[in-house]
């Protein structure tokens, strides 16, 4: 049986999956190993072997079976998986400097090994759940956590870009002043943008720009009592139980999500629109409520465009492995030929 693993190295842990041939996860739900990337790239790759083998054993398959690997790590990283040398938050330890982590896991697994940043993994997981893994289509992915990532499929491949930056879509500029209710407000973000998406739609954005502009204008709310690191966090809920101040806040994320929306409409006029994240582990309700707001952010659209599809994304904690999967098993037709 030949089957492909997908391999999410995230901050604190590594995920994995086991997909084969016809495209069926042989893993459901999460299946974690501890990441030790800040012990440096020699312990974190032993780290990432031993628990594919146990992920391997979990699938019920042989390490023989293993045709290809994918990989998802955060970023800065380019294209084909050097990470940045200027480091980055979750690959503080020197050796990872310039380190082609896709390259010398390839030699390590004897595998052949692709590479995706976590962001565009996650996209390419929603494009799958919808279009299948050998589609011809083109989504865009916004996917809303602590900042916003998110990734860009144009007829059914990453658009990874020049230098490893596609898909960066929380600092693409939207013209945030449309957006009603926030007047006098300057959302900036930490990658020195004012009124990128990013500063708008993300939890980031809740805590340092949303939240305090609106518990200004909701004198007594109950948030201003609490503490200001666990406040944003109970943004998300109180919304779904409707609480205006935080409606006002999933509102305005909606409305941003919408004009950037329509910017990737003109651009790609791209067969779906897909949100994923944190942001929308809500309630099917609360979902269906943001879709709609989403859709009033955006500026009128021509008939043709009107009726695109915006979906929201299944599994989120999943999405990078399954996502890094998917990716390699775009490789599986070549390894078979050969
Ligand atoms: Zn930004």
């Amino acid at each position: 049986m030949n089957v492909v693993a997908g391999v999410d190295l995230g901050g604190t842990a590594i995920n994995y999956t086991i997909v084969n041939a016809a495209e069926k996860f042989l893993i459901e739900g999460l299946c974690e190993h501890p990441a030790l990337s800040v012990q440096g790239p020699e312990v974190c790759l032993t780290q990432i072997e031993n628990g594919l083998k146990i992920a391997i054993e979990k699938a019920g398959v042989r390490f023989e079976d293993v045709v290809a690997v994918g990989l998802d790590t955060p970023g800065p990283a380019s294209a084909s998986g050097v990470l940045s040398a200027r480091g980055s938050t979750n690959f503080v330890h020197a050796d990872w400097a310039g380190f082609d982590i896709r390259k010398n896991l390839e030699a390590r697994l004897d595998r052949p090994v692709t590479y995706l940043n976590d962001g565009n993994a996650g996209a390419l997981w929603g494009h799958f759940t919808i279009f299948g893994a050998n589609s011809t289509e083109t989504s865009i992915s916004a996917i809303i956590g602590t900042g916003l990532g998110g990734g860009v499929i144009v007829n059914g491949n990453v658009v990874k870009g020049r230098m490893g930056f596609g898909g960066e879509l929380g600092h693409v500029l939207i013209p945030y002043q449309a957006i009603e209710g926030i007047e006098g407000l300057k959302p900036k973000c930490n990658c020195g943008r004012t009124g990128d998406l990013e500063s708008l739609c993300s939890l980031t954005a809740i805590a340092q720009t949303l939240l305090p502009y609106f518990l200004a204008r909701y004198p007594g709310h109950e948030l201003s009592k609490v503490d200001s690191n666990r406040a944003p966090k109970m943004v998300r809920g109180m919304a779904e139980n409707g609480d205006s101040l935080c409606r006002d806040i999933f509102r305005v994320q909606a409305h941003a999500l919408g004009l950037f929306f329509d910017e990737m409409i003109n651009t790609f006029d791209p067969d779906a629109l897909i949100i994923g994240g944190g942001g929308l582990e809500t309630g099917a309700d609360f979902q269906r409520w943001f879709i709609a707001e989403t859709r009033r952010g955006m500026p009128r659209q021509r008939a043709e465009q009107a009726g695109i599809p915006i979906h929201v994304m299944p599994n989120g904690d999943t999405a990078g492995a399954r996502g890094a999967a998917i990716e390699a098993l775009k490789l599986l037709d070549q390894v078979r030929i050969k």
